[in-house]
């Protein structure tokens, strides 16, 4: 997700770590790339033209921070502007009142709406919620299988429509079958068309007359760039909508559209697509996607997905690690062998701080075969070493190699990665340098 976005930051970030001081000259050399970089990723020109404004404003006559150095100052001011500009803090889904509550998703054609219906059923299950799916896209009958399909793997009522009825009618009648099947949610999947058009807008316009939804959702492909908020305007002019759910993050979209969107429509995006599969979708926190744009991980997150997964007593031991920065190259490995377990291990490891680092720094694909050499190394150190990194002098190291079949520079990029994670990990969970005393003194 936004990797070469992710690598410019970076870039822009690296050349200022070597400047002890901020200076009028090397902030605005930072802020030119930092716009170049923004409209490589199809950012809107004039969000990208304000973005840097912002920055500049925030950077310039900043005191700097005793704890923090110039470089690192400015990873926060940006770090800060990216999450504003996509909305500053997560928008939930309001389904308050009586129910049932129904949510409309609207979108062109292969956006992703039939998919993404499915994902919010479940994502709304896993909530304690009773949804029910409802197929309003009569033009095409395989969409009303598509839907019917989804609703019998995820176990959930699907209203029988059929290619004969009239999509207002449809979601008329759903409202008394969900209320017969003790639904307190109905999803509606609508039609889509290759372009907007007006006769679309007037059919989603009687939708809306009719059932007046408390959430009618946007659902945009992300790699569609530009295109994507182009769209989101178009609907949101004609139609009442309440947020976007942006699809397809997992494949190689830039960045443009999740950076825009709420600049330029004033829509907030609710959730994020990753994946095809009915767990791939995430409520969006313009904070953490931010830190993971900037390579800086998404550790919340994780933490999330790990409670999911692993037992609540486990997920809670590495949260605390986090925080008192205790991390040793053993929960670094714990970590790896962990991800295994949580999905798509591409996508979980750009999560992790420093993963993106790694990845970029030995200029390789994250692959099975880059772990188990990570954990050869780590298994070849003494348990000190892998206690108290700071131990690993050179003959340590050549040893290390050795023993893992590697090279001292593979091990060296190895420590480099762990300090940069844990680096990062200090800054994220907002502890200074002095957090872990003053923890300890309470
Ligand atoms: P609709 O025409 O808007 O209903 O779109 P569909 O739900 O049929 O989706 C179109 C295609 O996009 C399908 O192949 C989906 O599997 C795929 N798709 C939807 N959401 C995502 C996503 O978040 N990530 C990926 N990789 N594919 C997605």
């Amino acid at each position: 997700m936004f990797d070469n976005l992710t690598t410019k930051f970076q870039k822009v970030f690296r050349h200022l770590k070597g400047h002890g001081k901020l200076t009028e000259e090397n902030i605005q050399e930072a802020l030119r790339e930092v716009r170049l970089a923004l409209l490589e990723a199809d950012v809107h020109y004039k969000v990208a033209k304000d973005f840097v404004k912002t920055i500049a404003q925030r950077a310039v006559g900043q005191e700097v921070m005793g704890s923090l150095t110039p470089g690192q100052q400015v990873i926060k001011i940006v770090n800060e502007a990216l999450t504003d500009l996509m909305g500053g803090t997560a928008v939930p889904l309001d389904l308050t009142g009586p129910p049932p509550q129904v949510i409309v998703l609207v979108g062109l054609q292969g956006s992703g709406k039939t998919t993404t219906a499915g994902k919010l059923a479940f994502h709304l299950s896993k909530n304690k919620r009773r949804p029910c799916l409802v197929p309003a896209d009569v033009y095409r009958p395989a969409a009303i299988d598509q839907l019917t399909t989804l609703a019998g793997q995820l176990k959930m009522p699907v209203y029988p429509s059929s290619s004969d009825q009239k999509p207002e009618h449809i979601v008329r009648d759903a409202v008394s079958f969900a209320r017969q099947h003790q639904c307190d949610t109905l999803i509606v999947d609508t039609a889509g068309r290759l372009h907007i058009d007006q006769e679309l807008m007037d059919e989603l316009k009687r939708i809306e007359a009719v059932v007046k939804p408390q959430e009618m959702l946007l659902v945009a492909d992300a790699m569609t760039g530009q295109d994507a908020v182009r769209v989101a305007s178009s609907f949101h002019e004609a139609l009442h909508i309440t947020g976007v759910v942006l699809t397809k993050l997992d494949g190689d979209a830039r960045g443009g559209a999740a950076l825009s969107i709420k600049a330029v429509t004033g829509c907030p995006i609710k959730f994020v697509g990753v994946g095809e599969k009915l767990d791939a979708l995430e409520v969006f926190h313009p904070d953490r996607m931010s830190s993971r744009i900037l390579g800086m991980g998404d550790v919340l997150t994780i933490i999330e997905k790990a409670q999911d997964a692993f037992d609540e007593r486990e997920a809670e031991e590495m949260a605390r690690k986090f925080k008192e920065d205790s991390f040793t190259l053993e929960d670094f490995r714990d970590q790896l062998r962990q991800v295994k377990k949580l999905g798509s291990l591409e996508s979980i490891l750009k999560m992790l701080p420093g993963m993106g680092i790694m990845k970029e720094l030995k200029k390789m694909e994250v692959d099975e075969k880059a772990l188990v050499r990570t954990e050869a190394i780590i298994n070849s150190m003494t348990r000190q070493e892998r206690q108290n990194a700071g131990i690993i002098n050179a003959s340590r190291k050549r040893r290390i190699a050795r023993g893992s079949g590697t090279t001292v520079q593979e091990v060296n990029q190895l420590l480099r990665s762990y300090n940069d994670a844990r680096r990062m990990m200090r800054q994220m969970m907002g502890g200074g340098k002095a957090t872990k005393k003053g923890k300890k003194k309470k």
